[in-house]
Order: C-alpha cells, then sequence, then structure tokens
C-alpha cells in the first residue's frame, strides 16, 4: 500500500457512510519511519489533502529530532504525554492523547512560555485491559479541568481494543456520543486495521502508519 491508496480507502468510507468527500483528515503516523521515508512516501503527496498531512509521533526525543529536520510539516503528537517530556511538545499543532489534568497544566505553563499552544484531545479509555485513557465516568470533570487551564479541547481520541475491525464499531460508536454529548467536534480514531469502521462511525481524524509504508 500507499498513501495514495489509503487515501483512496478513506473517501470510499466517507462515501460509504453517506459523508462529505474530505471530512475525514488522514494523519500519516510517522513513528518509526526515518527521514527518508518520510520524504519520499508522504511529503510528495501533500498536495492530496488541504493543509498536506500532518505527521504524528508517539515518542516525545523522536518528535523533537524529527521536527528540528522537518519543520514546514505539521505536527501531532498521539502517544501518552510524559510530565517531564512536555517540552519536546513546542512544534506540536495537536496533542491526541491528553489524559489529565495535571499534563494539560504543564502544557498550558509551557505554552505560555512558547507563545502559542497546541490544541488538544482527551483519550477515552477503551474499556479492556488499557493501561491509559480516561474512564468514562471521569470524563466530564476532567474535560471541565482541562478547559480550565485555558487549553482548546477539540474532541476525543480513541484506540480500539486489538484484534478485529468489528469489536472496534462500539467502542468508536460510544466515543463518538460521548463527543457529541460534550459539544466536542472532533473525534481521532481508526488506524491502518480499522480506520473504514472508524469512518463509519464518525471519524474525524485518522491515524494511519503502517498501511502507508508497506
Ligand atoms: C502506531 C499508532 C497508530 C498507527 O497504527 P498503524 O497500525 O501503524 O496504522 C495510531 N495511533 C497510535 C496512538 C499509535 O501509537
Amino acid at each position: 500500500m500507499s498513501l495514495p491508496e489509503v487515501l483512496a480507502g478513506i473517501r470510499a468510507a466517507e462515501q460509504r457512510a453517506g459523508r462529505p468527500a474530505g471530512s475525514v483528515r488522514l494523519v500519516a503516523v510517522t513513528k518509526g519511519q526515518d527521514l527518508e521515508a518520510i520524504r519520499t512516501q508522504v511529503l510528495p503527496y501533500a498536495d492530496l489533502q488541504p493543509g498536506g498531512f500532518p505527521l504524528g509521533e508517539g515518542r516525545a526525543q523522536e518528535l523533537r529530532d524529527k521536527a528540528a529536520q522537518l519543520p514546514d510539516v505539521e505536527w501531532h503528537f498521539i502517544g501518552p504525554l510524559q510530565l517531564n517530556k512536555v517540552k519536546y511538545m513546542r512544534p506540536v499543532t495537536l496533542i491526541h492523547a491528553l489524559e489529565d489534568v495535571r499534563q494539560a497544566q504543564a502544557l498550558a505553563d509551557a505554552a505560555a512560555k512558547w507563545g502559542h499552544a497546541p490544541d488538544v484531545l482527551l483519550q477515552l479509555h477503551n474499556g479492556e485491559a488499557q493501561k491509559h485513557g480516561i474512564h468514562p465516568q471521569d470524563l466530564r470533570s476532567v474535560y471541565a479541568g482541562v478547559v480550565q487551564t485555558g487549553l482548546n479541547v477539540r474532541g476525543l481520541m480513541v484506540m480500539a481494543p486489538e484484534g478485529d475491525a468489528d469489536a472496534a464499531r462500539p467502542v468508536f460508536a460510544d466515543a463518538a456520543r460521548r463527543a457529541h454529548d460534550l459539544g466536542l467536534p472532533d473525534l481521532s480514531m481508526g488506524m491502518s486495521g480499522d480506520y473504514a469502521v472508524a469512518i463509519e462511525q464518525g471519524a474525524t481524524l485518522v491515524r494511519v502508519g503502517r498501511s502507508l509504508f508497506l
């Protein structure tokens, strides 16, 4: 597969779901990929999506090093945010997986020094034995606490349980309902194996890695 093929898959899934073409944005997950792979397999296609493809990284130092080499692309951070790594988030425009108010406050404090702040998404726990994410009963209070820090909360993010894409459907549907209840416009959900199901359930951002580099 290649990026244009994944993009065709995204457009087809939008159409099947009765959603407007272009309502889903592809985040190219480049973790573990070197600059050469990014330069040959992602950047040449930038014209295929308005604003180009944001690059998604999951480890803070890797993000810092790559962003220094490629300062003119849009960077997203999709991994768990450690408090002592917040300083590396300066180039980032969207944090996908914020999990608590402490992270938000650390980010807001750093952003005040930088003079600009990334937008954030809150990561929902997916109901499986998963280490990361906000449990549903805590979502409203975490949301309120993050808003208090002054960060712009754009939506929710969730990762489906590993396995078949059909197991992902109820997890995605639940996240979509909760985002809607909070009045949040964005939903980051769907990876190489399940992005079509995520789009069916309302994803606005899909985070695809492996399929772009096969
Ligand atoms: C690695 C990763 C992805 C991309 O997964 P692929 O299966 O490579 O498409 C998406 N989201 C997160 C949070 C990841 O860590």
